[in-house]
């Protein structure tokens, strides 16, 4: 046969990633290779008790089940490209996937707190897909349209490269960064038993995660009857449908009545309060009428309120309002009986601006446009 019509050889298939099996999962991979359960146990403590992640390393191993789960199983986390700093050392971390996809975390620092009830968590941003579909008109992550979603595995694996990258436990998650987490629903509810998995994973507290969605309605009810306490945040941005469907397209899927119906389901299926993400947008949703509206649909859920300042997107059109007006909205709220926050601090603002380091990166990383993030050194 000529060369040319030769097949060209076939990249190899890439192995499943050991972080994206639970316990039971790996027992089960172990038996059908004639193992006992314990073992999976022995693969989870080295994994993820004492970090390792080179299966020639887990000695306690017969070298030749070493070898053959290395066959199979993928070890690794992703590898990480690029560590920013900001001056409360909030770090920004960027990740390179097996496929050559980028994605973000945001490590923000022990104090304070923001979605735990206690200030001295460390809390971690994370992404969920490699884009987003569902195109809000603020928002970086959208501007690219949706590649694909994440696995468990590199979702658990945001979690476990931050902690071995800052030398300390993670133990609050934020699901704030890239992509809608609830579109990717399978897989997130995988990463999340992992993640809770005091014993043989993580062991992060489920009312240490907090879900962000733009309103997933179905999702979020299929996640309100799941047994884990997790927490959730709604992105609402607009109180009206008015307001919303003009910066949030899903709203034209599920409005405001049908999202506040899901908010409602939620509530009587947890005990911790809902969060409604409120960002302020100079002279779009920062009028009182808004603030009014907001106020009857927080007050009967009992949920927070955290208004966040825009945070500006090259490109966009969008700003914040002048602080002034901030604070009143924030008034108007608490005098409606709301338990409303503002923030106010740049570490705050943080996964807010999840997918603008990956946009930048990938458009050739131009000087002096990373909005005050500067380098903290290479990883
Ligand atoms: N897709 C999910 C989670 C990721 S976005 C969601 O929409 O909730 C996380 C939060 O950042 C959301 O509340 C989102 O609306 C907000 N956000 C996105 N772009 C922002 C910006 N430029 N400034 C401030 N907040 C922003
Ligand atoms: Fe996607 Fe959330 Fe950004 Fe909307 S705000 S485009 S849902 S990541």
């Amino acid at each position: 046969m000529p060369d040319s019509l030769a097949t060209p050889p076939e990249a190899a298939p890439l192995r499943e990633l050991l972080l994206g099996l639970g316990r039971e999962e790996l027992r089960a991979r172990l038996a059908a290779l004639g193992e006992p359960a314990w073992r999976a146990d022995q693969v989870l403590r080295w994994r993820f008790r004492r970090g390792v992640d080179d299966w020639n390393r887990m000695t306690d191993l017969p070298a030749a089940l070493r070898g053959r789960l290395a066959e199979t199983l993928d070890a690794s986390a992703p590898e990480p490209l690029r560590k920013l700093g900001s001056l409360d050392t909030t770090q920004k971390l960027l990740f390179r996937l097996r496929d050559g996809q980028l994605i973000e975390s945001v490590l923000i620092p022990a104090s304070p707190a923001l979605y735990g009830e206690r200030s001295d968590r460390r809390t971690l941003c994370v992404s969920t897909q490699v884009g987003c579909a569902y195109g809000c008109r603020f928002c970086a992550s959208g501007l690219d349209g949706f590649s694909r979603n994440l696995s468990p595995g590199e979702i658990v694996g945001q979690v476990l490269q931050a902690q071995a990258m800052s030398g300390e436990r993670v133990d609050n998650l934020v699901f704030m960064g890239m992509g809608e987490p609830l579109a990717n629903y399978q897989n997130l509810v995988r990463a999340l038993a992992i993640l809770n998995d005091a014993e043989l994973g993580v062991g992060i507290g489920a009312r240490h995660m907090t879900i962000s969605t733009s309103g997933l309605v179905p999702r979020i009810v299929d996640l309100a009857d799941q047994p884990l306490q997790v927490r959730l945040a709604v992105s609402l941005h607009g109180a009206t449908d008015e307001v919303r469907a003009q910066i949030m397209p899903v709203n034209r899927r599920w409005n405001v009545q049908a999202l506040m119906e899901a908010c409602r389901h939620w509530t009587t299926r947890k005990s911790q309060r809902l969060t409604f993400e409120f960002i302020l947008i100079d002279g779009l949703n920062d009028t009182d009428a808004q603030a009014f509206a907001l106020t009857r649909h927080a007050r009967p859920l009992r949920a927070k309120v955290n208004l966040i300042p825009y945070n500006t997107v090259a490109g966009l059109e969008w700003q914040r309002p002048p602080v002034e007006r901030q604070e009143r909205f924030l008034q108007r709220l608490r005098d409606g009986g709301v338990d409303a926050t503002l923030r106010r601090e740049k570490g705050h603002d943080i996964e807010a601006a999840c997918g603008q380091l990956r946009r930048q990166v990938m458009a050739g990383q131009k000087d002096g446009e990373d909005g005050g993030w500067k380098m903290a050194g290479g990883v």
